[in-house]
């Protein structure tokens, strides 16, 4: 298997084309309404994936934030490009060994699927080359780009698309490997180096969707299939490993089908006198709305559109996601038997009708439009075609439990042409000298230094520069707190606070973590009670006095300690007097079961070593 992956990061500097910030607005003062069509490509030809997208037909309308930025609406030409966001993309490439291009050309990519107002995304090539080595294997790196961020998708109803404009424009740097991974813990492993080594910048944005993966997943004797999109590191790993077997199981299907000499009518029929009588599902819908129902003809397809052993993947919905990308509910398929409203006569009589014999399938696709009907025959008649190849290379979106749908076809190169209204950008060698004189310390050399001047453990250290708080404790320390245990808070005790499913992590502002802390360390709460306060602010408390107060947290006193202590131990005088010191430990988990959050722990463990001493004491005496 090989699989290539692509980062992308948004950049904090402010917008790419525009003087905008990079942040997204809670709220949008107006909108407005456009339709976005194919244009052709330098090589005058239209794209394929840019042909399929336009032939959806969808308004777009777009929200706009207070800003009214004219150059996010396309209304007034984009500025040049933002030159700290391409000194951050330089200083990238340069800790990948990328070697920089002469001079840096904004391209338009075209994009019709209303994530932009132009319709196209620009990027631009800034360096070539380079390698990372990540657990001892070295993966090449093929670019570094520098592209804008598409507006950020709202809703979908009725033929129209909505989008925020906020996140149009922001900074992405985009960094491909070549095709040398080849696990999904590997792409999660490279990914994560790449993550730490774009943060070493200190310019990028924080917080969910910030970066974003593209895998390219290609098993033997298959081909490539990008997975475009993917917000969950976690994920990364599953995502590759399910398509290694999606594409597995169409290869077997492929054999399958070859030996049965498989083939596909290109025809679709119009089977709607034939099941006139069905009143039930999308047939009797469509029909009832005078629209359309196609029948396709796979022979030799019997018994291989449904379930199949050992995998969740299926050659039926393959096809279905044809229907579905054109605004479709699905397909119905022969594999389905009596289903969706049909009888077992119905069927009977569309088989017969259809000519087809025991080893045959059909596939039915009704809707109320016949002309998106036809559409969508004619996708749906594409992909059972190409079954009979194995592997459609193609663009898949990822969903949240780890599948993957069909997006689009692949895009081509006949989707870049020259962006005219930015001029292009010379990269001279002292541009190039300053950014190598001031290049950021690499992740690997944060970790040891982290172990050596804030004396974290190397897991530690390792959580913090792999993970995404590194900012917040060096920040949080510079405030004064002790290291281990800004560490501990932020890659252990946050991470551990209960949300409910679906939410979000946990998220305080720095401001309560220093809060929090300071209440630690000046013996308000002992260290036990901090996940306590955590939950506590999880669930709402304003603020950290607050969450004490929620939480009865407070540490005891010395005297409310040794009192506590020695009310346990008087109530197992017969305990203490038999064993002496060796009654410790089970005194010990009642006294905790108590005490815990609200005082030391080694505090309370010599109180109840004194407490034990006096009365095992008074029985000698
Ligand atoms: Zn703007």
């Amino acid at each position: 298997m090989k699989v290539g992956l692509e980062v992308h990061q948004q950049l904090a500097t402010g917008k790419l084309f525009c003087g905008c910030p990079s942040e997204l607005a809670e709220s949008a003062s107006t909108s407005f309404a456009r339709r976005l069509r194919p244009a052709s490509g330098e090589e005058r030809r239209v794209d394929a994936a840019t042909a399929f997208q336009a032939s959806r037909g969808l308004l777009y309308r777009y929200e706009s934030g207070p800003s009214n930025c004219l150059v996010e609406c396309d209304e007034e030409p984009p500025r040049p490009l933002n030159e700290t966001a391409l000194d951050v993309a330089l200083t990238v490439a340069l800790l990948l060994g990328s070697r920089p291009v002469d001079e840096v050309e904004v391209m338009r990519k075209i994009v019709v699927d209303g994530s932009n107002t132009t319709g196209f995304q620009r990027t631009a090539l800034v360096a070539v080359g380079g390698s990372l080595e990540v657990g001892g294997v070295r993966h090449e790196i093929l670019s570094v780009c520098l592209e804008e961020d598409a507006a950020r998708k709202i809703g979908a109803a009725g033929g129209e698309v909505a989008y925020r404009l906020d996140r149009l424009g922001i900074p992405l740097v985009e960094i491909a490997t070549g095709p040398s991974i080849t696990s999904g813990a590997q792409a999660r492993e490279v990914a994560q180096e790449i993550g730490a080594l774009l943060r070493a910048t200190r310019r990028v944005r924080r917080g969910i969707g910030t970066v974003r993966e593209d895998l390219n997943v290609s098993a033997e004797g298959g081909r490539r299939v990008e997975i475009k999109g993917v917000q969950e590191l976690r994920l990364l790993g599953e995502y590759v490993a399910r398509e290694e077997g999606r594409q597995r199981l169409l290869l077997e299907l492929r054999d399958e089908l070859v030996r049965r000499e498989a083939r596909v009518d290109p025809e679709p029929t119009d089977v709607a006198a034939v099941l006139a009588d069905v009143r039930e599902g999308p047939v009797g819908s469509a029909l009832r709305a005078g629209g359309s129902v196609l029948a396709l003809r796979l022979l030799g397809f019997a018994g291989l559109l449904g379930p199949r052993a050992g995998t969740d993947e299926r050659l039926g919905r393959e096809l279905a996601d044809q229907a579905k990308a054109l605004g479709l509910g699905g397909v119905i398929h022969s594999d389905e038997g009596a289903a969706h409203g049909l009888t077992a006569e119905q069927v009977r009589g569309l088989r017969s009708s259809l000519s087809l014999g025991e080893a045959d399938a059909y596939v039915l696709i009704a809707d109320r439009s016949a002309e998106r009907a036809g559409r969508a025959a004619r996708q749906v008649l594409g992909r059972a075609v190409a079954a009979l190849e194995g592997v459609p290379g193609e663009t898949r979106d990822p969903l949240p439990d780890g599948r993957t749908r069909y997006s689009r076809p692949l895009p081509g190169r006949d989707r870049m042409y020259p962006e005219t209204d930015v001029p292009p950008v010379l990269l001279d060698a002292a541009r190039l000298d300053r950014l190598r004189a001031a290049l950021p310390e690499r992740p690997t050399a944060t970790v040891l230094r982290l172990e050596r001047e804030r004396g974290l453990s190397s897991e530690l250290a390792g959580q913090l520069v792999y993970g995404t708080e590194l900012d917040r404790f060096e920040e949080l320390v510079g405030r004064g707190h002790a290291a281990p245990a800004v560490a501990r808070l932020l890659t252990q005790e946050l991470p551990g606070v209960a949300v409910a499913d679906g939410a979000p992590a946990f998220d305080p502002p720095t401001t309560v973590l220093d809060d929090l802390l300071r209440a630690v360390a000046s013996g308000a709460v002992a260290k036990e009670g901090t996940s306590r306060l955590l939950d506590e602010l999880a669930r709402g408390a304003p603020s950290v006095a607050d969450a004490l107060r929620r939480s009865g947290l407070t540490t005891l006193s010395a005297a409310e300690l040794a009192a506590t202590v020695d009310r346990i131990v008087t109530a197992q005088l017969p305990l203490v007097r038999a064993r002496g010191q060796a009654a410790f430990s089970p005194l010990m988990g009642d006294v905790m079961r108590e005490l815990r959050g609200r005082a030391d722990g080694q505090a309370i463990a010599a109180e109840l070593r004194r407490a034990i001493a006096r009365h095992a004491g008074t029985a000698t005496s």
